[in-house]
C-alpha cells in the first residue's frame, strides 16, 4: 500500500470533499501522520497518570491477594480472581451484577467526561504517545526530520535507526504481551511455559507470537487507526455524549474570524498558525468542531495555549468545555440521564456487594452422573450414581464428609475416600452411590437430602430427585 504523508507542510485536513478520514484518501491510502508533541500542562499530568497506569498494568498480574493475582481471568481453569475474590462460571449472578455494572459506569463516566478515558487512560493512546513514539522519537528524530527521511530514498542510516526502532520495539511488545497474557493463564503458568522448550509448549508459542504481533502491527503501523476505524467506543459517542458532557472543544466565538499576523482588527483570536492540527495524533483540525476521530488527548489544548501566550492572550481558546457553556449556559453535571445511570449503580452495586456478603463458605451443586438412571444391587436396594461438585470459596483448606439425610435407611457410597480434602478456593468433583431401598419409592422417584459436613462443623444440605423403580 503506498503512503502520503501529514506533517508541518500539509496538515491533516481533508484534502477533498471524497475523503471521510483524515489519514485515508478517497482510494483508501493510508495518509501517515506526524504529529508533533506539545508539552505544556495537560501533557505533563497525562505522562504521570500514564506511567502509573503502565506500572499498575505490569503489576497487577503479580501482586497476590488471598493467594490468587490481585486480577486473573483464567480461561483454562474457569475462574475469576478480582483482588481478592474468585469467582467461577456458576456464579453467574455475581458475574450479571458486575458485567451489567461495569456497563453502566462507563455509559455514566462517558455521559460526564466525556472521552477522558481515551485521551487519559486508554491502553492504546498511552503505549503509543508515551513508550512508543518516544522510542521512534529517539532513533529517527523530529518531526519533519523523519517526515524527510521516510519520502526519501533508503540508505543505510535509515536502515539502522529503522532496525534499531523495530528491535527496541519487539523487546517492549514481547514484555507487553507476556503481561497480557498473564491475565488469563497467571504468572506461574507463563513462567513454566517460558522454561520449557517450544517444542514442548507450541500452543503457548504460536499464542504468544500471535499477540507480539498484533501488539507491533499495532503500534508500528495501524497506530490512530484503531481508534479513528476500529474502536468500538469511539461509534457510540453520538448516544453516549450530550451537550452537558465535558469535551475538548475550539472556542469558535472567540477565535473567529481566523486570521495571521499580530494585527487583529476585526479578527478573532486564532491566528491560524495550525499548531493545534500538526499535534493532533488523529490528524483533525478541531475547529471544524466536535469529530469522532477526536480522542480527547488535549494536546490541542496545551499547543493552542502555548501560541496563545506568546500572542499575549488568554489561554483557553481550546479548552475542556461543554456544548452548553460554549453557548454562554450552564454546564449540569446532575441531569435526569446522569442521576438515572448513578441511581442504576447504586442499586447494581448494592446488590453484588449483598449477593457477595451473602455467598456461603461452600457452594455444592449436585447432579446425576452419566449412565444408566439407577441400578439394582442384587441385595435388591436400588442404586442412583450421583455427581458432588464442591467448592472451597474460604482463605482455608477444609474437608468434607458425605451422608445421607433422608430417605430413611439410605447410604452413600462414595467413589474413593472420605473424608475428601479441598484446598483454599479449590473446586472438586466427587461421585457417589446413593443406595435406597427399593421400598422407599413411589411412582419411579423419591426426593433425597443429602449432608455434607465440613471439619470446620458447618453442614450443607442438598436435595436431589433419586430414581427407582416404580410400583
Ligand atoms: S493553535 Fe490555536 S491559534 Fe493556532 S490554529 Fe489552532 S486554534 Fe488557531
Ligand atoms: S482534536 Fe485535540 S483533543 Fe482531539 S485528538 Fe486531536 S489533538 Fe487530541
Amino acid at each position: 500500500m503506498s503512503q502520503q504523508f501529514i506533517g508541518h507542510d500539509d496538515v491533516g485536513i481533508l484534502d477533498s470533499p471524497e475523503e471521510v478520514l483524515t489519514t485515508l484518501t478517497k482510494e483508501g491510502e493510508r495518509k501517515w501522520i506526524y504529529p508533533t508533541p506539545s508539552k505544556g500542562y495537560f501533557y505533563k499530568w497525562r505522562l504521570i497518570v500514564g506511567w502509573a497506569l503502565i506500572a499498575l498494568f505490569l503489576a497487577l498480574p503479580l501482586i497476590p491477594i488471598n493467594g490468587r493475582p490481585a486480577l486473573l481471568f483464567d480461561v483454562l481453569q474457569r475462574e475469576f480472581a478480582i483482588f481478592g475474590f474468585v469467582f467461577y462460571p456458576t456464579d453467574t449472578l455475581l458475574l450479571l451484577l458486575l458485567a451489567i455494572s461495569v456497563a453502566i459506569g462507563i455509559i455514566l463516566f462517558t455521559a460526564l467526561l466525556g472521552r477522558v478515558w481515551c485521551g487519559w487512560a486508554c491502553p492504546q493512546t498511552v503505549y503509543l504517545e508515551f513508550v512508543y513514539r518516544p522510542i521512534e522519537r529517539l532513533f529517527e528524530g523530529k518531526e519533519h526530520v523523519r517526515k524527510r527521511r521516510d519520502e526519501g530514498p533508503w540508505t543505510w542510516d535509515k536502515a539502522w535507526r529503522k532496525g534499531a526502532k523495530l528491535s527496541t520495539y519487539l523487546v517492549i511488545s514481547l514484555i507487553l504481551s507476556h503481561s497480557f497474557v498473564a491475565y488469563f493463564v497467571g504468572w506461574e503458568n507463563l513462567i513454566r511455559w517460558i522454561q520449557s522448550p517450544p517444542t514442548e509448549n507450541w500452543g503457548y508459542f504460536v499464542m504468544m507470537a500471535f499477540t507480539t504481533g498484533l501488539v507491533m502491527f499495532d503500534f508500528t503501523y495501524f497506530r490512530e487507526q484503531m481508534c479513528t476505524i476500529t474502536c468500538p467506543y469511539a461509534r457510540f459517542q453520538s448516544v453516549l455524549l450530550d451537550p452537558d458532557s465535558l469535551i475538548v472543544s475550539y472556542d469558535e466565538d472567540r477565535g473567529e474570524p481566523r486570521g495571521r499576523g499580530k494585527k487583529r482588527d476585526g479578527l478573532g483570536d486564532c491566528i491560524d498558525c495550525y499548531a493545534c492540527v500538526r499535534t493532533c495524533p488523529t490528524g483533525i483540525d478541531i475547529r471544524e468542531g466536535l469529530q469522532m476521530e477526536c480522542v480527547a488527548c488535549t494536546q490541542c489544548i496545551d499547543a493552542c495555549d502555548d501560541i496563545m501566550d506568546k500572542m499575549g492572550f488568554e489561554p483557553g481558546l481550546i479548552r475542556y468545555t461543554s456544548e452548553h457553556e460554549l453557548e454562554g449556559k450552564k454546564t449540569r453535571w446532575l441531569r435526569p440521564r446522569t442521576m438515572l445511570y448513578s441511581g442504576l449503580l447504586v442499586v447494581l452495586l448494592s446488590a453484588f456487594t449483598l449477593v457477595l456478603a451473602n455467598r456461603g463458605a461452600y457452594d455444592v451443586n449436585v447432579g446425576r452422573s452419566v449412565g444408566e438412571p439407577f441400578m439394582e444391587l442384587p441385595d435388591g436396594q436400588i442404586a442412583n450414581r450421583l455427581r458432588f461438585r464442591v467448592h472451597n470459596q474460604t482463605a482455608e483448606a477444609t474437608s468434607f464428609r458425605i451422608s445421607v439425610v433422608a430417605p430413611d435407611g439410605a447410604e452413600a457410597r462414595i467413589v474413593g475416600t472420605q473424608p475428601i480434602t479441598l484446598e483454599p478456593q479449590e473446586m472438586t468433583r466427587t461421585e457417589a452411590w446413593i443406595v435406597v431401598p427399593p421400598d422407599a419409592f413411589e411412582d419411579g422417584s423419591r426426593e433425597g437430602t443429602f449432608r455434607l459436613t465440613f471439619d470446620d462443623g458447618t453442614t450443607h444440605d442438598v436435595s436431589f430427585m433419586l430414581l427407582g423403580p416404580s410400583g
